[in-house]
């Protein structure tokens, strides 16, 4: 086959690898109309995550029923960080086995089409094609690959890298009669127990370790950490180790810094992140949307619109590697039983020393590259704490005349009613609820009402 030809073995994107950031990707490119090959060798374990409830709205907002992916209903999130019983947001518990492939099923749904196997190799094709080679031998030619193969993506040669984890886990019984998760910090790591509240549980520990190295024993080291006096206190008893473990790297990595054009990495593929940020699903269906106007720009093909591409998706890679693996450290800093034990400090120290959000940076006004109607664009933003990248809207409202007229009211201030009329007299109620919402979250309505 010719690597230019438009035979059944051409396709418009071809995505490597069916996690979440691969299928959502193909099922969102194959309901823009576009031809899409999506290629999953099918061969992940079956494995519990929590899932945040965001990332079920999101889909459920993207047309897809969380119960039908294999979405558990959410569960109490309990927590024993710094000794101390916490109960959290909540998460999902899904079987990533059965969701994966529900997610697949999804994308070739929407007019994907699947091929179960192992891509060998990304290679370059005639006139900007590019060529998967399959482990069978087949050949398949896409204008665009997309590479979503997660932690065994080939990495990028520019990365930094956490401290090398290892995550075990495995399926115990339980006697509990209601679901929830339960996290657990010991000397050697920390311990995530998913009770199902119908007699299955998951266990999983992170601890220091590679799951290439060999000569562990996993099982011992899971044992030595269940006999913990913290694992006991905090299930009440000592539990057992899984018989079957299944091991996973789970390094906190930044494999693709910058943009590369005929190969964009999605998902894990281009930043690992550490499983207790909980934040890892919700990455990769964010990276999968934003694939979306990263390839219409470099369709487009100007330079302009190439240097959007790349200035946007670098910008998002280096916003949510930094700003999770600084908020991550955060969190380990916060556990001061086992600041001077080797799992804790290395973690206590990485990536740096530098904050995780701009403390006391207040509100700045800037430029972005942003995404409106599908299309990257330039635009003005305004910087906040919380989104130093940049918000350009807030409930579909323009921000940065409002924040400018704010400013320019000033001492002498204004209502909120006239601020309305001024910037945003269009606005329906619940747009203009969320806006006063988002403005009292940066303390600008007290501020501005102080003086109505
Ligand atoms: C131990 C552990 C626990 C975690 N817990 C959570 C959690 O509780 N909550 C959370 O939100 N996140 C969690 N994460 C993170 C989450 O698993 C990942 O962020 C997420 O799966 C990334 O999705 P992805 O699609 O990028 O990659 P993956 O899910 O890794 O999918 C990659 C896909 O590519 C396929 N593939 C790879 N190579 C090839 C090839 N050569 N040819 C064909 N197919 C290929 C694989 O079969 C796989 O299906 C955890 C991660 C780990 C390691």
């Amino acid at each position: 086959m010719g690597a230019t030809g438009r035979d059944a073995n051409a396709f418009d994107i071809g995505v490597v690898g069916g996690g979440p950031a691969g299928s959502f990707a193909a099922l969102l490119f194959a309901r823009a109309g576009r031809s899409v090959v999506l290629i999953d060798s099918d061969t992940a374990k079956p494995r519990i995550e929590g899932l945040s409830p965001r990332v079920a709205a999101l889909f459920a907002r993207h047309g897809l029923d969380p119960q039908a992916l294999g979405i558990g209903p959410r569960v109490t999130r309990r927590s024993f960080w710094s000794g101390t019983a916490e109960t959290g947001n909540g998460e999902h518990l899904v079987e990533r086995q059965a969701f994966d492939r529900a997610l697949r099923s999804a994308a070739s749904q929407a007019g994907a089409h699947f091929i179960a196997a192992q891509v060998k190799t990304i290679e370059t094709g005639n006139e900007g094609w590019r060529v998967l080679c399959l482990d069978d031998g087949e050949q398949i030619a896409v204008r665009r690959a997309i590479d979503a193969r997660g932690r065994r993506a080939p990495m990028a040669s520019e990365r930094v890298r956490g401290p090398a984890t290892l995550t075990v886990g495995g399926w115990l019984s339980s006697d509990a009669a209601s679901a929830a998760t339960t996290t657990v910090p010991c000397r050697d790591g920390w311990l995530w127990h998913a009770d199902f509240g119908d007699g299955r549980a998951w266990l999983q520990a992170s601890f220091d370790g590679k799951a290439e190295a060999g000569g562990v024993d996993l099982a011992a080291r899971v044992e030595a950490m269940l006999g913990s006096d913290e694992a006991r206190a905090a299930f009440g008893r000592r539990l057992s180790c899984p018989a079957d473990l299944l091991a996973r790297n789970a390094d906190t990595v930044l494999a693709a810094p910058e943009l590369d054009p005929s190969h964009i990495r999605i998902g894990d593929a281009a930043v690992g992140l550490d499983p207790l940020s909980g934040h890892g699903m919700f990455w990769a269906i964010s990276s999968a949307l934003a694939a979306v106007p990263v390839i219409a720009a470099l369709d487009e093909g100007t330079p302009e619109a190439i240097d959007l591409a790349k200035r946007f998706y670098a910008e998002r890679i280096a916003d949510t590697f930094w700003r999770q693996a600084r908020v991550g450290r955060d969190f380990y800093r916060l556990e001061e039983r086992f600041a001077d034990a080797p799992y804790w400090a290395a973690r206590r120290a990485f990536p740096d020393d530098l904050p995780s959000h701009a403390e006391g940076a207040g509100l700045s006004i800037g430029r972005a590259v942003i995404v409106e109607n599908n299309r990257l664009c330039e635009r003005a933003v305004v910087r906040t704490e919380q989104n130093p990248a940049g918000v350009a809207f807030v409930a579909g409202i323009p921000i940065v005349p409002v924040i400018e007229e704010i400013g320019r009211r000033g001492a002498c201030g204004a209502g909120l009613e006239d601020l309305q009329k001024t910037c945003f007299p269009e606005a329906s109620r619940d747009q203009a609820a969320a806006l006063f919402g988002w403005l009292d979250s940066q303390g600008l309505i007290a501020r501005n009402s102080d003086h109505s």
